[in-house]
C-alpha cells in the first residue's frame, strides 16, 4: 500500500492491444491498494514519426510549434489509456504535463524540469481517481508555452512526479526486464542485475547504456527515490535502483559474501575522436583550445594529452565527442590553427567506447589488469583510457567494440547461462 508512479515507455502501448494489457495492470496496482499515477510516453514510433512529418513541411522547424506537435504524442497516449482504465470499471484521469503542473525552461525539444506542483494529481488522487500524465513535457516558467524535455525524456517526467509527490515507488516500464550486465543484443548471455546504485546507473546511462535516460537517474539520486525497471510484458522482477547495494549482493560465481566488483558493461558509438597535432606545449594552450569548443556549446568527454618531446616542446592532444559534432569542432578548430600554433587536425569517426561500471572496483586492486588482460586476449587494441572512481573507460576501433564487450563479460565471471535477457516488444531502448 502507498503511492506508486507507475511510467509505460512507447513500446509498451504501442497499439490498442498494448493499452488495454497496460490498463489492466494499472488497474491491479490500484486494486492492491495503492494510489496509481502514471506517466505515459507517445505509442511506438509516434514521435519519430511526427518529427519527420514536420520535416516534411520545412527543413527547420521552430522549435516552439515542433515541441507543440510533438506533445500531441503523449496526449494521444494519456487519452486512450484513460479510456481503456474507465472500462474496467475504474475512474482515470489525464492531464497534460502542463495541467499535472510540470514547470520548465522554455528551452525547446531540451527543456529542464525547474518545479513540479501536482495540485490537480493530488487532487485527482484524493477522489480516488488514477491520474494519467503526458510524459516528457512541460510548461514553460517564462514564455508560458509546452516544452519538452528531450528525446526520452517521459522517464524523467515520472521520476520528476515521484519526487514531488513523495512517491514509495517509481516503477519504469520497458520491453526488457530491467538493467543487464551488457546490451543483450551484443551479449546473448548477460544477466539481469537485481540492483544498481543511482552513481553506476549514472556511469552506466552517460557511456552509452539506454535503458534509463541520464536526468531521470540524477533526480532519483537527489531525492533518493528508488527505481523499479522492468518489464509491462512480465511480472518479473526487474532491476531496483537505490542507493546502496544490499549487503551480500554478489553477482560473481561462489563469491556470495562478496560485492560483485563489476556491475555492468556499456557500449557507444556514437562519438568520434579528434587528434590535434604538435601542440606548443605552453600555460594557455589547452584552455584557449578548449574555451573555443565550449563557446560553440560542444560537449567533450574524453581527453588525453601526450607528455611532449623534449626535443620538440610539442605535445598531442586527443578528445573524442559526439559525432554529430563533429564537422563544427573541426572547423573551429583550423580558425585557431594560426593563433595557437599547432601542426594539424586529424578527425577519426570509425571508433567505439567500452565502459567497465562497478562500485566494487573501489576496493579492488586489479580489475584493469583484469580488463586490459581480456582486450588483449580478444585482439583490441586501445586507443585511449580514462576512469572515474568506479568507472574504466577505452577507446578502441568501432569494429573492434562487441568483441571487447564479450571478453570482458566473460573476463568478470558476468555471463550466466539462465538466458534471461528476453526481449519482448522492439529494441530493448
Ligand atoms: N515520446 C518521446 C520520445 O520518443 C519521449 C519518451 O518516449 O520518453 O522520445
Ligand atoms: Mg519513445
Amino acid at each position: 500500500m502507498g503511492l506508486i508512479v507507475q511510467k509505460y515507455g512507447g513500446s509498451s502501448v504501442a497499439d490498442a492491444e498494448g493499452m488495454k494489457r497496460v490498463a489492466n495492470r494499472i488497474v491491479s496496482a490500484k486494486r492492491d491498494g495503492n494510489q496509481v499515477v502514471v506517466v505515459v510516453s507517445a505509442m511506438g514510433d509516434t514521435t519519430d514519426e511526427l518529427i519527420e512529418l514536420a520535416k516534411q513541411i520545412t527543413p527547420i522547424p521552430s522549435g516552439r510549434e515542433l515541441d507543440m506537435l510533438l506533445t500531441a504524442g503523449e496526449r494521444i497516449s494519456m487519452a486512450l489509456l484513460a479510456m481503456a482504465i474507465t472500462n474496467l470499471g475504474h475512474e482515470a484521469r489525464s492531464f497534460t504535463g502542463s495541467q499535472a503542473g510540470v514547470i520548465t525552461t522554455s528551452a525547446h525539444g531540451r527543456a529542464r524540469i525547474i518545479d513540479v506542483t501536482p495540485g490537480r494529481i493530488q487532487e485527482a488522487l484524493k477522489e480516488g481517481a488514477i491520474a494519467i500524465v503526458a510524459g516528457f513535457q512541460g510548461i514553460s516558467q517564462d514564455t508560458k508555452d509546452v516544452t519538452t524535455l528531450g528525446r526520452g525524456g517521459s522517464d524523467t517526467t515520472a521520476v520528476a512526479l515521484a519526487a514531488a509527490l513523495d512517491a514509495d515507488v517509481c516503477e519504469i516500464y520497458t520491453d526488457v526486464d530491467g538493467v543487464f550486465s551488457a546490451d543483450p543484443r551484443v551479449v546473448p548471455n548477460a544477466r539481469k542485475l537485481k540492483t544498481v546504485t543511482y552513481d553506476e546507473m549514472l556511469e552506466l546511462a552517460a557511456s552509452g547504456a539506454k535503458v534509463l535516460h541520464l536526468r531521470c537517474v540524477e533526480y532519483a539520486r537527489r531525492y533518493d527515490l528508488p527505481i523499479h525497471v522492468r518489464s509491462s510484458f512480465t511480472t518479473n522482477e526487474g532491476t531496483w535502483v537505490v542507493k546502496d547495494h544490499p549487503v551480500g549482493h554478489s553477482l560473481g560465481k561462489g563469491t556470495e559474501m562478496e560485492q560483485a566488483i563489476i556491475s555492468g558493461i556499456a557500449h557507444d558509438k556514437s562519438e568520434a575522436k579528434i587528434t590535434i597535432v604538435g601542440v606548443p606545449d605552453r600555460t594557455g594552450v589547452a584552455a584557449r583550445i578548449f574555451q573555443a569548443i565550449a563557446d560553440a556549446d560542444i560537449n567533450i568527454d574524453m581527453i588525453v594529452q601526450n607528455v611532449s618531446a623534449a626535443a620538440t616542446g610539442l605535445t598531442d592532444i586527443s578528445f573524442t565527442l559526439p559525432k554529430a559534432e563533429g564537422p563544427d569542432a573541426t572547423s573551429i578548430l583550423q580558425k585557431l590553427q594560426g593563433e595557437v600554433g599547432f601542426a594539424s587536425i586529424q578527425y577519426d569517426d570509425q571508433i567505439g567506447k567500452l565502459s567497465l561500471v562497478g562500485a566494487g572496483m573501489r576496493s579492488h586492486p586489479g580489475v584493469t589488469a583484469t580488463f586490459f588482460g581480456a582486450l588483449s586476449n580478444a585482439g583490441v587494441n586501445i586507443e585511449m583510457i580514462s576512469t572515474s572512481e568506479i568507472r574504466i573507460s577505452i577507446i578502441c576501433r568501432e569494429s573492434d567494440i562487441e568483441r571487447g564487450v564479450r571478453a570482458a563479460h566473460t573476463a568478470f565471471e558476468l555471463d550466466t547461462d539462465q538466458n534471461e535477457a528476453v526481449i519482448y516488444a522492439g529494441t530493448g531502448l
